[in-house]
Formats: C-alpha cells, sequence, structure tokens
C-alpha cells in the first residue's frame, strides 16, 4: 500500500452522497458555499466585529483549518513527509480557494524548518474583499494566511508564521506571501494578535530564550483517548448534554434507542458522572435471563425460598446499594416482574424470593429499551404505572445514520483499541473503504461499526484497511456516492462499493488455493483438473451432510440446492470413476 498521497489522492478524499445530504473531505463533512454568500459574511463580520476582529475571525478559522489538514496528513500519509508542504498547497487549489505557486521553498522535514516564498492567484477572499471595500493599503487574504501558517506549523512543529507582503487588494497582480520560523521574523506580536496566540507571544516575552511554543489546540489530537463517548456530532451533543444535566441527581433515568447505540455505555457513563461514582454499577441485561430466574436475579432468594435455594443470597437491586442499577431490555419483563418492580421503586425496598420480610435498598435505576414502552403499554404489554415510574428522565440515543459526522472519530476510536487488542499496526483506511462506511446505513449501529472494524483491523495485512475488509458475511456496503476522477470530473463510485458479499478472507484463501490446482494440473498426469474438481465437491458436499446429520433435504438447502440435484451429485460422485 503506498503511503504517499497522489494528486488522484487528494482529488479522492472528495465524495458527494447527495441522498444523504452530505459532502466529505476525506474525514470531515464539508459544505458549499458559494463565493457570494461568503463575500456578504465576510462584509457583514467586518461590519459588525470591526475590521480587527473581523480578520482574527477569519484568521483563525483559516488557521484551524489547515491544522486539520496536516493532522490529516500525518495520520494517513505518514510516509510523505518530503511533500507534505506541497499537498497543502494542492488542498488549497481543491477547495476553490486559490491558485498557489511555489516561488522558492527550503523545507527541511526532519529538522522541523520551512521557510518559503509562494504567488496565490486568484484568491477567493481578494474576490470578496475588492468588492465590498474597493482596494486598501492592507492585505486581505486572511483565511488563507492563517491556513499556511496553521498547516506548515503543525507540519514542523514549531510555529511557522505567513506574511502576505503584496495582495490584490493593495492593487497588485498577485498576492505574494512569506513563510518562515516566528523567530526569524523579528517581532511577531500583530501576527500572533491575529492567530490569537498573544498569550504565547506575552509569554515568550518573559523568558526571551524559551522557543516559540506550539499553541495547545494545534497538537492536540482531535479525539482523545481514554474517552467514553465518541462523538461531537449535534445529535450526540444533544444526549450527552442530558446527561451531563441529570447525572448528579438522583432521577430514575429511561434510556431509549435502537440496538447497538451504546446504551450501557452511556448508562456507565452517567454513573461515573454522579455523586454514586464511588460505588457499585450492576447491568443486568432483563431479556438474557430466563424468565423463570428472573425475579431471584433481581430481587434475591431466601434459604428455602425455592428448591435448592440453600442459602440467603442478595439480588441485583441490593448489590446496587450506594450505587447505580442498569436495567437493560426492561420492556422484556413479565407482567409478574413488573408487578414487583413497580413495588421495589415504590417502596425503595425489595422482598427477596421466599422471605417473609423485606430489605431496604439504595439504588439509582437507569432502565434501557429499544422498543418503544409507550406503544407497549397501549398493546397492554407494559404496565402503565410502571412506565411513568422509569419515564421520569428519558434520553434517546440517536441510531449511528442519524451520527454520521462521529463515524470518523469512531473508526480512529475502534481502529486504536483493535491494535492495541490484537496486536496490530493499522493505521488508516483507503479512500473508497472510508467511503464506503461514511455511505453505510448501519442498521446494527456503532455495535455493527465496531464488530466491521475489529474485523478489518485482524484482515488488514500491512497498516491499511480496504474495502473488502470491510465486507462482513451477507452484507454489501451498499450505497451511492460520487467523487472525484483524476481528472477533476464528478463520478458515481456506486460500482465500486458494490463488491462480492463473499468474506474477504475466503477470497484471499481462495486466490492461494487456485494458485496451487493450477500448478498441479500444470505438472501432473492428465484429467487432474476433473479429478480436484470432483474432490471439492465431494468435499463440501460430506461437510453439509455431516452437519445435518446425514439428512439429504437438509444438506441440499444449506447448500442452497433442490434435493434431487444433491443426491444426483451423490450418486456421481460414488460410481466409479
Ligand atoms: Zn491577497
Amino acid at each position: 500500500m503506498p503511503t504517499t498521497a497522489t494528486d488522484a489522492d487528494v482529488l479522492a478524499m472528495v465524495t458527494f452522497s447527495p441522498e444523504d445530504g452530505r459532502i466529505w473531505f476525506n474525514h470531515r463533512r464539508m459544505m458549499m458555499l458559494d463565493t457570494v454568500s461568503f463575500a456578504t459574511l465576510r462584509d457583514s463580520l467586518i461590519r459588525n466585529l470591526g475590521m480587527r476582529p473581523a480578520r482574527a475571525l477569519l484568521t483563525q478559522v483559516g488557521y484551524q483549518s489547515g491544522v486539520s489538514d496536516a493532522e490529516m496528513l500525518r495520520r494517513d500519509w505518514p510516509d510523505d513527509y518530503r511533500e507534505r508542504s506541497r499537498i497543502g498547497t494542492r488542498f488549497h487549489g481543491l477547495a476553490g480557494i486559490a491558485k498557489v505557486e511555489p516561488v522558492k521553498t527550503d523545507f527541511r522535514p526532519d529538522e522541523g524548518y520551512f521557510r518559503g516564498e509562494f504567488l496565490w492567484r486568484h484568491t477567493v477572499e481578494d474576490d470578496a474583499h475588492i468588492k465590498t471595500h474597493g482596494l486598501g493599503t492592507d492585505p486581505a487574504c486572511w483565511m488563507e494566511l492563517g491556513y499556511a501558517t496553521g498547516y506548515l506549523s503543525t507540519i514542523c512543529g514549531q510555529l511557522i508564521v505567513f506574511r502576505e507582503i503584496e495582495c490584490r487588494s493593495m492593487g497588485s497582480e498577485v498576492c505574494r506571501v512569506l513563510g518562515r520560523p516566528a523567530g526569524e521574523w523579528g517581532d511577531v506580536a500583530e501576527d500572533l494578535s491575529y492567530l490569537g496566540l498573544a498569550d504565547i507571544n506575552a509569554r515568550r516575552r518573559r523568558s526571551p530564550e524559551a522557543a516559540v511554543a506550539m499553541p495547545q489546540h494545534a497538537l492536540a489530537s482531535p479525539d482523545t483517548p481514554g474517552r467514553d463517548v465518541v462523538g461531537e456530532s449535534a445529535a450526540l451533543k444533544a444526549a450527552t448534554s442530558l446527561l451531563g444535566r441529570v447525572a448528579p441527581t438522583r432521577a430514575t433515568v429511561l434510556v431509549t434507542g435502537e440496538s447497538g447505540t451504546g446504551k450501557e455505555l452511556f448508562a456507565r457513563v452517567l454513573h461515573a458522572q454522579s455523586k454514586r461514582s464511588g460505588g457499585p454499577f450492576i447491568a443486568i441485561n432483563c431479556a438474557a435471563i430466563p424468565e423463570n430466574l428472573i425475579e431471584s436475579e433481581l430481587f434475591g432468594v431466601a434459604r428455602g425460598g425455592f428448591t435448592g435455594a440453600v442459602q440467603n443470597r442478595a439480588g441485583r437491586f441490593e448489590r446496587a446499594a450506594g450505587g447505580t442499577l442498569f436495567l437493560d431490555e426492561i420492556g422484556t419483563l413479565s407482567m409478574a416482574a413488573q408487578a414487583k418492580m413497580l413495588r421495589v421503586l415504590q417502596e425503595q425496598e425489595v422482598e427477596r424470593v421466599g422471605a417473609t420480610g423485606t430489605v431496604k435498598v439504595d439504588a439509582r435505576i437507569v432502565a434501557a429499551t429499544n422498543v418503544s414502552l409507550r406503544e407497549a403499554v397501549a398493546r397492554g404489554e407494559f404496565r402503565e404505572d410502571l412506565f411513568y415510574r422509569l419515564n421520569v428522565f428519558p434520553i434517546h440515543l440517536p441510531p449511528l445514520r442519524e451520527r454520521r459526522d462521529d463515524i470518523p472519530a469512531l473508526i480512529t476510536h475502534f481502529m486504536r483499541r483493535f491494535n492495541a487488542l490484537h496486536d496490530k499496526s493499522v493505521g488508516r483506511l483507503t479512500g473508497r473503504a472510508m467511503q464506503a462506511l461514511l455511505n453505510y446505513r448501519f442498521p446494527g449501529n456503532i455495535r455493527e461499526l465496531e464488530n466491521l472494524m475489529e474485523r478489518a483491523v485482524i484482515l488488514a495485512d500491512g497498516d491499511c484497511i480496504d474495502l473488502p475488509h470491510l465486507i462482513s458475511d451477507g452484507h454489501t456496503l451498499d450505497s451511492s456516492f460520487y467523487r472525484f476522477d483524476a481528472s477533476g470530473m464528478l463520478v458515481s463510485d456506486t460500482e465500486a462499493a458494490r463488491v462480492s458479499a463473499r468474506p474477504a478472507g475466503m477470497e484471499v484463501q481462495l486466490e492461494a488455493w487456485a494458485e496451487q490446482v493450477v500448478d498441479a494440473c500444470q505438472h501432473g498426469p492428465k484429467g487432474q483438473f476433473a479429478d480436484i474438481e470432483e474432490k471439492v465437491l465431494g468435499a463440501v458436499m460430506t461437510v453439509a451432510l455431516e452437519r445435518s446429520k446425514g439428512n439429504i433435504a437438509a444438506a441440499a438447502r444449506m447448500l442452497g440446492m433442490k434435493r434431487h440435484q444433491l443426491e444426483y451429485r451423490l450418486k456421481a460422485k460414488d460410481r466409479p470413476a
């Protein structure tokens, strides 16, 4: 797998998903903003905030974007070191911001050193500025300068400050920019104030010998390992902000959401953020416990409570004392168990099965369901009074398809975890693999993504996950999306995503095996291939018959054949050659 980004790679990073209303540039969601709207926005910033604050704001927007691009490059094309300064100019061109022409550059990646001069042609910001403000005495390519500064500072690991010494907004034909380490510029207070890094400058002046430190937010990894709920999407934020509000209280919480949306993890985070975090977190999946055991599991058993109960045993309610009790799939409780549950919630005490007295319980209840309890109430399958007891503070976890913006962060999170678990060093995904994941519907939600990633990390050879590694049995990541081809034309990439549904591992094995067969045919006696073919069929039929315990009809069904077809082949197999 090449780890150097070509022009085609950079182009292929852009994906259009019109059905989904999203455009992606590799890991980040983009939008198209026409230049007239941009000019209006920029002008109103200047009029409302004033020239300097507007300049600072746009410089910082550009800076952050440059930092993100550089971090993406470092992550996805680690070997691309010498090309990195060039690729930044490519991003600029691709984003429609400017045409960048290097005049001379001195880039020493190993030393983290950069010094260079560029020409910028037809920058979008000058167009906007000249249209609304005419020509003036100050340069106007603020966002572009911020981008170049953020990008090269991240690449070099030291602050590389860019200045525009000629600008179209000052009447020049092209814009000319110089970039060099902050220390080489002399006084950079002005530049730093636009970058919002004035504090760093103040520190530097106090200790002049100290090198200019990199701004912390420029070095921070986009996702912090160890954080529990991964994602920044608006849909997830809504849920986590509710969690933050309710966690410190004693309120009963009902977490709703489809299977695989991470309800238990959410409950654990709630517990960890609560005042009971020092107490136990006890989880029980109501659907996983047999009907006849659920009451003793929940409420405990008294000695002699039923046959075989030789000892007193505390139930989950009692074990969660001082902590949190997480009741998953609460909608599956029987009516009898629901009645007892209601009593426990009302009285705050449990009666062990077979006991005569009650025990006080002090557990905070977090219940979860993937079915609508309201509908279950309407159908008469769930007690209305219990529903209202549980529905004190409902929080809905969105399905993954409604928080696609989180998919890249989740991918990184799972990649790290499974790399550590399986001793692998997978660092990235191919463009088509990433695009397929960004467009997939994920009926199984985060759990499905987690499983896909674990499989892919195991199957990946080298450091890169490709599309075939993501295909799980019977599933294709079917989706339609559009991307740029090498000539910059937008093409549909539906076909690329529709790879065979065969498990990738099997495909690899088959290929290796086919090599051996061809070898054998080439060097073996005549009729070798027919012989091998028969043996393969025979082996498959034998396994199917073993699994069906000799039942021919069942074995035929297993193989997707008609019974008589299998019988015919079995007879042919037994016939002497
Ligand atoms: Zn300019």
